[in-house]
């Protein structure tokens, strides 16, 4: 495949980084891509959990799974278990998997909502990969074009960097270590080159600007508006620390244990578990936020905790001129569902069939790519809001200001057609299917107003004997799984 343009330069080598070097090398293989990156700087060094397109990713640019999860200590991921959300001691589960019909007369949440009959159990019983999260069990998938589940993986975000690295060197990247001091710009705005601290410079025709929260390019050369969304998502800081995990249960899953003032996360990896708790400055001190973290640790930690402070939101264009952002410098929501990494994967997939075409970027183009970027952004942003917006907790600041708030408009209208119409409405550009949106309206006890009229359709017994059966099959199979750490191990030893 030929592009417009000969030389690419990316700057940053974190994970956004090196997918992108990783990506364009496998793409465009009649480009130069050089990446520079500055270990004095370092990277940001956390996000551990992924969402399943990362599976794609891979067989895009043909990493093997295993190699994968050897070298970056990693374990499997089926979703993410959400605690305290709703009302302290409750759970629920939101994996990568399905819940039978959402419409009309066969909808399994329907009829499971209607007949109300206690022996139903969960709805998160009618979902595969609920049932293996909750039993810790996993098996991999017989086949991707079927799939009766997705997953995603945790890994070491430093590991990660590193292996990415060392095959995208094979692909052919050139890397150079070196602190960017200056950027040199093009007469009409774009940018020319970058100047190094050592002297040396580096110039090019289109630049991939993944220097983290600093946005180099993007944000501090070409001052591109930052849209924040602070006022909808009001965590502006993490705690970040590694703990032993001898003893612990390698969860096949993440885990969100809502706080005072925001959350925590858990992330099961092979060697250790990485904890985190993001919350809202403006409704509790950093030392108090520490030692809730500290709290919620399995085992000793490992390191001191690393203090992380960001502002939700994103850079209203990614592409301008020739520079496009992304990974942090484009934009950062918070964690919550392991979206940012999805995002990288999402801006390339969308960035490199255009560059594939091989003319220079008319500006129709560059215009689309900008605005399936922004809508990205805000779907993600209110599925993130979903979570905290249905809370009932109102024992701290954070959660009855997010239970009163006024919701963007998108999500206003959703919440309306559920709790109207039961309808499970859905934009374009959404990260997030109907049957994630059900799992947390479900998980957090959030149901439409009326029983939609079709349901009535299905005669009562008829609709208890199909729930009946969906959930006993899914115990039969998840039964028969091996727990996760057992399955690991096998397919590590091989
Ligand atoms: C608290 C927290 C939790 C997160 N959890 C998750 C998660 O669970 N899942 C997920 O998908 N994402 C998560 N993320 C986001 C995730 O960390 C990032 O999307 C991912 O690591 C990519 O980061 P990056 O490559 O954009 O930036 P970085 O890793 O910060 O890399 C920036 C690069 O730019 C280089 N650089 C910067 N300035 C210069 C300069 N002047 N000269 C030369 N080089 C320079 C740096 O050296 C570095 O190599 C989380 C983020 C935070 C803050």
């Amino acid at each position: 495949m030929d592009t417009a343009y000969k030389r690419i330069v990316v700057v940053g080598g974190g994970a956004a980084g090196w997918m992108a070097a990783t990506a364009l090398a496998t793409a465009l293989p009649a480009s130069t891509v050089e990446l520079v990156e500055s270990e004095e700087i370092g990277i940001v060094g956390v996000g551990e959990a992924t969402f399943p397109s990362i599976r794609n990713f891979h067989r895009l640019v043909g990493i093997d799974e295993a190699d994968f999860l050897r070298a970056t200590n990693g374990t499997f991921k089926l979703g993410i278990e959400f605690r305290d959300w709703r009302v302290r001691g409750e759970n629920y589960f939101h994996t990568f998997g399905d819940f039978g019909e959402l419409t009309g007369p066969d909808a399994l949440w329907g009829h499971f909502r209607r007949l109300g009959d206690a022996g139903l159990g969960m709805l998160g019983e009618q979902c595969l990969p609920s049932v293996m999260a909750s039993q810790g069990r996993f098996q991999g998938l017989a086949s991707e074009e079927n799939k009766a589940f997705n997953y995603a993986y945790h890994f070491d975000a430093g590991l990660y960097a590193g292996f990415l690295r060392t095959l995208a060197l094979k692909r052919g990247v050139r890397r150079t270590e070196g602190r960017i001091v200056e950027v040199v710009r093009r007469a009409d705005g774009g940018v020319a080159g970058l100047k190094l601290a050592d002297g040396r410079e580096l110039a090019g025709e289109l630049f991939i600007d993944c220097s983290g929260f600093a946005a180099l390019l993007l944000g501090r050369t070409l001052d591109e508006p930052f849209v924040d969304f602070s006022h909808w998502l009001p965590v502006d800081r993490a705690w970040a620390v590694p703990s032993e995990s001898s003893g612990s249960e390698l969860t096949p899953y993440t885990r969100a244990t809502a706080l005072e003032a925001g959350w925590a996360w858990r992330i099961p990896l092979r060697n250790r578990i990485g904890n985190g708790h993001v919350f809202a400055s403006r409704y509790i001190d950093e030392e108090r936020a520490r030692a809730q973290l500290l709290r919620q640790l399995d085992g000793p930690a490992l390191a001191e905790p690393r203090l992380l402070r960001f502002t939700t939101g994103h850079r209203q264009r990614s592409w301008v001129h020739n520079v496009v952002g992304l990974g942090l410098a484009s934009g950062f929501l918070e964690p919550l569902e392991s979206t940012s990494i999805y995002l990288i994967q999402s801006g390339l997939g969308h960035l490199i069939p255009q560059l594939q075409r091989g003319t220079a970027m008319p500006k129709a183009e560059v215009g689309n790519y900008n605005a399936i970027m922004a809508r990205q952004f805000e779907r993600i942003r209110d599925f993130i809001i979903l979570h905290y917006c249905l809370t009932a907790r109102r024992d701290g600041e954070l959660w009855r200001t997010m239970a009163s708030m006024e919701l963007p408009a998108t999500l206003a209208f959703k919440l309306h057609a559920w709790r109207q119409a039961g309808v499970l409405h859905q934009y374009q550009w959404e990260g997030f299917d109907a049957h994630s949106w059900l799992a947390i309206h479900a998980g957090m006890g959030h149901w439409p107003e009326r029983a939609d009229p079709e349901l009535a359709h299905m005669p009562r017994e008829e609709a208890l004997q199909a729930l009946r059966q969906r959930r006993e099959a899914i115990a039969a199979v998840v039964a028969a799984m091996p727990p996760h750490d057992a399955y690991l191990r096998r397919m590590l030893a091989r």
